[in-house]
């Protein structure tokens, strides 16, 4: 088409869920052009600072190009592929014969492609017969799964990018957008340029989306649940709720609201329990009352909480209440924090749930046993990442593999995670890279996996859009995709016809099959118009949003305004909220609320963007951020060194003065490691508390000290 250049391959960016078009140029020396595809409907052709970069993270200087089998002198030996999988086969065998298969987990990774997670899945939860399958999504955005299940029975994203453009007022609830969805805040940005959309972002701590935005209301850490309920209780008092909506498609109003009343009975129990005046609370009330187009989005503020699940669905019930789900420019958005942590929940990537969005009812078990001819379901929920972690630890799990992720920097209370993953009698790690810190905690076997521009099959954006991601590289050496290390394992342990594939193709044409499967229109997640798609069709695959049914190839832009929830009567249920509490209070010897997160040039643990000196310039080494008065009580000097430090861990980093983190709290980056920077990695003194409903842990409040050093 018109501005594409001659040779390049559509595919998308690895990194956050945005889930942008990229063009991609091979240079035919391992190197490509990248360009934003003006034709990918999130991204029209953006792209942001990461994206940009992407040519400048290619090359192989810094992968792992051939099985490596760990020796008695810790050291690493090159093995064939033949024997790293007999062996790690042979570990898996002794084991589940020895301890039974609960003794046995995969750690997997929302940087997976869904085809490589539909095999992961399968051969534990339906052929090990372990449902021990968690994945780094539980850290990103599990409490808004729990959310959507709880209120709206589904894990269904209602909206899309396209009410960005068209909401008269857009609330960014815990969401640094401008820095973790860069191409999304653009499309805000030009909403309020062209249409004069209002933002309003609600924080605690004063970010770059913060500074930009019509409205900033600055709360206190964990009360976001009693903002949203008062908003429920204006609503309600304003006349400003639907009754038709309610009465036709939602079940437990009356509930909802006497409970918001008691968390939220008046505009100054509010402001107390939120820090905010209540000139600032009233105005929002009568902002978000009077415009129907409003899209309430949030992030990693809301999900990474000890009441996560409550915080989204106080924000659900002020969208139900009004009707304002699934219209144009109206409804709650949920921003995925990675590239495919949708796509891995769709094939059952969390250890709650079974493949094409089913749990563990008796009727969902019958109904996948029988699909995939399963020998050995998984009959219970496996344990969730921070849970499967501790059995690591108690040596209940002896044996673990990790995909695509680095648990030992990312996990809380991250130095015990990696004690742990060196006591285990089975370590494997699939991985790009030759060095980070997981690997620094010795696995048996580092299985070679291919990389972005490697890799083929499809991922899943925070609007429920399905790409595929296309290889534009040869993979190098050894390497080999996930799915196939996965199948080749599978196989070895004896099911060779049910892990049989020639290609990615030929799994997503199985995961639609499953997805339709006795699915008369009683599941959310439907791609029936896609089983059995022959590799032609699949290759040449434009995006599209689930549900696409068969018949629907053109899939769905939005769910919910007719009602219609999948939950069995078709109604949507309003669910009383816990009072609002951090998991963990402070004290007199740990006075400061620990936050962290992200900053705008890298991602996740760096081990791609860290390849770029570009990106590395906007911030080039970990800071702790504290506020000018918490500076000078704690005697801190700005560009010297702090120790922060708790029950769980200690980190070192450089203090930088920023005004916009309120007293009382520290924000400190969450992508630095061990191996990129000495005692800066963060994740050391995070919490492991964690939702009641969702597993995810609250890691933007940990009781901290600070002190010189
Ligand atoms: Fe788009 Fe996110 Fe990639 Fe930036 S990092 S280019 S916003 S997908």
């Amino acid at each position: 088409g018109p501005g594409v250049p001659d040779g390049s391959i559509r595919t998308t960016c690895p990194y956050c869920g945005v889930g942008c078009g990229v063009l991609a140029t091979p240079d035919g020396r391992g190197g490509a052009a990248i360009a934003g595809d003006p034709a990918h409907p999130a991204n029209l052709g953006r792209l942001c600072s990461k994206g940009s970069a992407l040519a400048e993270t290619l090359g192989l200087g810094s992968r792992v190009l051939h099985p490596l089998r760990r020796n008695d002198a810790g050291g690493y030996d090159r093995v064939s592929w033949d024997v790293a999988l007999d062996e790690v086969t042979d570990g898996l065998k002794t084991i589940i014969e020895r301890d039974g298969p609960d003794a046995v987990a995969f750690y997997l990774s929302g940087q997976l492609l869904t085809e490589d997670y539909y095999v992961a899945n399968k051969l534990m939860k339906g052929f090990i017969g372990s449902a021990h399958v968690d994945t780094n999504s539980r850290l990103c955005m599990s409490s808004t799964v729990a959310g959507h299940k709880r209120v709206l029975g589904s894990d269904t994203v209602p909206g899309n990018y396209e009410d960005l453009d068209s909401a008269d007022l857009i609330v960014l609830v815990g969401s640094n957008t401008a820095w973790c969805h860069p191409v999304l805040f653009r499309r805000m940005q030009q909403n309020r340029a062209q249409r004069g959309a209002r933002i309003v972002v609600i924080d605690p701590r004063v970010t770059a989306t913060a500074e930009d935005a019509d409205m900033m209301l600055a709360i206190k850490p964990g009360s976001d649940s009693v903002l949203f309920a008062g908003l429920l209780v204006h609503l309600d008092a304003n006349g400003l709720t639907d009754a038709t909506y309610l009465a036709r498609h939602v079940s437990g109003y009356d509930e909802a609201l006497a409970n918001a009343r008691e968390l939220a009975p008046t505009v100054a129990s509010v402001a107390e329990r939120t820090g905010l005046t209540p000139v600032a609370i009233t105005s929002f009330y009568e902002l978000w009352g009077a415009t129907p187009a409003v899209v309430t989005a949030w992030s990693q503020g809301v999900n990474q909480s000890a009441q996560g699940t409550d915080k989204v669905a106080a924000i659900l019930h002020c969208h139900l209440a009004t009707g304002r789900i699934g219209r144009p420019g109206g409804g709650p958005f949920s921003l995925t924090g990675q590239p495919n942590a949708m796509g891995g929940r769709e094939v059952g990537g969390l250890a709650n749930m079974l493949a094409a969005h089913m749990g563990y009812s008796p009727a969902e078990i019958d109904r996948l046993s029988r699909f995939w001819q399963a020998p050995n379901m998984a009959r219970h929920e496996g344990l969730k990442a921070v849970a499967m972690l501790d059995a690591v630890a108690q040596q209940r799990i002896k044996a673990l593999w990790v995909m695509a992720t680095n648990p030992a920097v990312s996990l809380p209370r991250a130095d015990q995670v990696k004690a742990a993953l060196g006591s285990l009698d089975l370590f494997v790690v699939s991985e790009n890279v030759l060095s980070n810190d997981t690997l620094s905690a010795k696995p048996h076997f580092i299985l070679p996996a291919a990389a972005w521009g490697e890799k083929n099959g499809t991922v899943t954006n925070s609007e429920r859009r399905i790409s595929r991601q296309r290889a534009f590289l040869d993979l190098p050496a050894e390497v080999k995709p996930d799915w196939w290390i996965v199948c080749e394992v599978a196989k070895r342990l004896g099911f060779v016809e049910a892990f049989t594939y020639g290609g990615p193709d030929e799994i997503y044409a199985e995961h639609a099959a499953l997805s339709a499967f006795e699915n008369a229109g009683t599941r959310d997640f439907d791609i029936g118009a896609h089983a059995g798609l022959p590799k032609r069709a699949y290759d040449a695959l434009k995006p599209v949003q689930w549900p696409a049914p068969a018949g629907q190839p053109l899939g769905t832009p939005r769910l919910f305004a007719q009602g219609g929830f999948f939950t069995g009567d078709g109604r949507a249920r309003m669910v009383p909220l816990a009072v609002p509490a951090l998991a963990s209070a402070t004290s007199e010897a740990l006075p400061l609320l620990l936050n962290t997160g992200r900053v705008r040039d890298h991602w996740h643990t760096m081990t791609r963007t860290g390849l770029s000196p570009r990106l590395s310039a906007h911030a080039s080494e970990p800071c702790v951020h504290v506020h000018p008065t918490d500076a000078a009580r704690f005697g801190l000097i700005e560009g010297g060194f702090a120790r922060i430090a708790n029950a769980f861990g200690a980190v070192v980093l450089k203090v930088g003065f920023d005004a916009g983190v309120p007293p009382g709290s520290l924000f400190a980056p969450i992508h630095w490691s061990a191996e990129t920077a000495s005692h800066a990695r963060i994740g050391a003194a995070v919490q492991p508390a964690c939702d009641p409903f969702s597993g995810q842990p609250e890691m933007k409040a940990t009781p901290s000290s600070i002190a010189p050093v």
